[in-house]
């Protein structure tokens, strides 16, 4: 009779939902199901924190439009992906979060890291959920990977029980959930579709605005024909960037508060009207503007602006209905209008603006001379990461996209610290796609803070392991503190007496430990390690 273990089954389930990455910090009691994870061909990242692997995590869902995976370990592991989970579901990514916790005998009883882990997750999640046995495995995980890209996509969390991990099944007992196929799609009401048309043919001053749900339900070819089309002026929002191209003749984005403040009627793809567009409301609105709301959650529609018409459906789809409509009734928005004049004087203005404060020669530099160069220099097709307050806004206006899908930010939770996480998780998914593309992650100090220890992370080859060599104390040093790098018993005791001579100075002593170097031998078997 053959026997598959918890772990195994877990990642053979994960494998059938064509899971490919997977990243977290591994530990009791989830160790087994990143080794296992390796072996069904699923890619593990060893992180150096939980909250980076959930970013790293969800960036692979927006990426690539299928989940990544972040394994933790009970308790404390687990709570740090609370700001990854919330994070990826306030961006509408889809995201796997897998807990282990603690075994099931000792719930209630004061367990290692016990926390009630799914009731926790309920509140940042579209689903939170533990399977009641290991054969009930593989539903629930197709479960959680469907919830997580079907309607508005979103995050989900498993909890692992930590004796699941290693109980053993019989295989034959075992039934894999054929891997779910993407989202059905939906298209809009054909009236709507036309009302739609007929109140973008009288507006005056017409305005699209592009969000990041458009980059996301890869609706790029129909946005740039229907934009093409219709001669529209568009605005992407700031991960809706390169879904047309920025340089595109267009793209408004150089004025941005005139077109918000004077459009008479707005057509929006797949961006939410929340404090990104200033809640479509007075001041930075008209009063009596007339929003054509396109998305796929119908609960979205109305919130804070009744719009004028709503086109509830997949963005691509109804991009596509919205082109056969204007093949009906052509459209094409006059470039000669007043409000394409007002529009390209207030861009050139913003523009020379910008220019001038680029070209100044002081120094330290200022964040425009600084974009400036760097936009001379990075190729037009890599990614761009990008998070600190005025290092993201800035730079969000100085570095032009031309694809999509290739800006990653604090977004609409305005998170600080996504930057590495979002940068390991873009790398790795442009080398299996894209070997060519490049990475370049645009750091605030503040923001570089956060997680600057996956610096490490970024260096592990292979990833799943520490540098065992890292040279921690230069850490110090760069910060003022003193660093000792420390091989020997005299080294030790001359870098702990030098600390400790210093009552002024930090000092950070980095020893070198025999990576086979084990507790002493225990003499009850439940002392050992994975008896914890
Ligand atoms: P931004 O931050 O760029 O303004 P938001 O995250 O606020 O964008 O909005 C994205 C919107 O896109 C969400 O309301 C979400 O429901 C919607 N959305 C996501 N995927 C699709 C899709 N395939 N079709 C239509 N709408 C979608």
């Amino acid at each position: 009779m053959e026997e598959l273990s918890g772990a195994q089954l877990i990642a053979e389930a994960l494998r059938a939902q064509n899971i490919e990455y997977m990243f977290g910090v591994v530990g009791i009691p989830i160790t087994e199901v990143a080794v296992a994870a390796q072996a069904a061909g699923i890619k593990y990242i060893g992180m150096r924190n939980e909250q980076a692997a959930c970013y790293a995590a969800s960036a692979v869902g927006y990426l690539t439009g299928r989940p990544g995976v972040c394994l933790v370990v009970s308790g404390p592991g687990f709570l740090h992906t609370l700001g990854g989970m919330a994070n990826a579901n306030m961006n509408c990514w889809p995201l796997i979060v897998i807990g282990g916790s603690s075994d099931r005998n000792q719930e209630t009883m004061g367990a290692f890291q016990e926390f009630p882990q799914v009731e926790a997750a309920r509140l940042y999640n579209k689903l939170s959920v533990r399977p009641s046995s290991l054969e009930a495995i593989p539903a629930v995980i197709e479960k959680a990977v469907r919830t997580s890209i079907y309607g508005r996509p979103g995050s989900c969390y498993i909890d692992i029980p930590g004796d699941f991990v290693n109980l053993q099944v019989n295989k034959s007992s075992v039934k894999y959930v054929e891997c779910c196929p993407p989202p059905p799609i939906s298209t809009a009401e054909h009236s709507a579709v036309s009302e739609a048309v007929s109140i973008i043919a009288h507006a005056k001053q017409p305005l699209l605005i592009i969000g990041k749900g458009a980059a996301y339900s890869r609706a790029e070819n129909n946005i740039r024909k229907l934009v093409d089309l219709s001669g529209l002026p568009f605005l992407p929002t700031p991960m809706a960037k390169g879904v047309v191209p920025d340089n595109h003749p267009n793209c408004v984005a150089a004025a941005r508060s005139t077109a918000l403040l004077h459009a008479d009627v707005i057509i929006l793809l797949g961006a939410r009207l929340n404090w990104i567009l200033h809640f479509g409301l007075p001041p930075r609105f008209r009063q009596d503007v007339k929003v054509i709301q396109i998305d796929i959650c119908a609960e979205e529609m109305g919130n804070n602006v009744r719009p004028a018409a709503m086109l509830l459906g997949d963005i691509n789809a109804v991009t596509k209905q919205l082109l056969e409509e204007f093949s009906k009734r052509p459209l094409k928005y006059p470039s000669n209008s007043e409000w394409w004049k007002k529009l390209r004087e207030k861009m050139l203005n913003n523009e020379e603006r910008s220019k001038d404060l680029a070209l100044q020669k002081s120094l330290p530099m200022n964040y425009y001379t600084v974009f400036h160069h760097i936009r001379e220099l990075v190729p037009k097709d890599c990614i761009l990461v990008s998070e600190g307050a005025n290092t993201m806004d800035i730079g969000r206006t100085m570095l032009p996209n031309y694809h999509p899908r290739q800006r990653l930010d604090a977004g609409t939770f305005g998170t600080m610290g996504v930057g590495l996480g979002f940068a390991i998780a873009a790398a790795l998914v442009a080398k299996d796609r894209t070997p060519e593309k490049r990475v370049i992650c645009i750091e605030g100090d503040s923001a570089f803070g956060f997680s600057g220890m996956e610096v490490e992370t970024i260096c592990s080859v292979p990833p799943v392991s520490l540098l065992p060599n890292a040279h921690y104390e230069e850490i110090m040093s760069a910060f003022g503190g003193k660093g000792y790098f420390v091989n020997t018993p005299e080294e030790l005791q001359n870098a702990v007496k030098a600390s400790l001579a210093d009552k002024q100075t930090p000092s950070l002593i980095n020893v070198m430990i025999d990576p086979q170097s084990e507790r002493k031998k225990q003499e009850f078997p439940w002392l050992t390690r994975s008896n914890l």
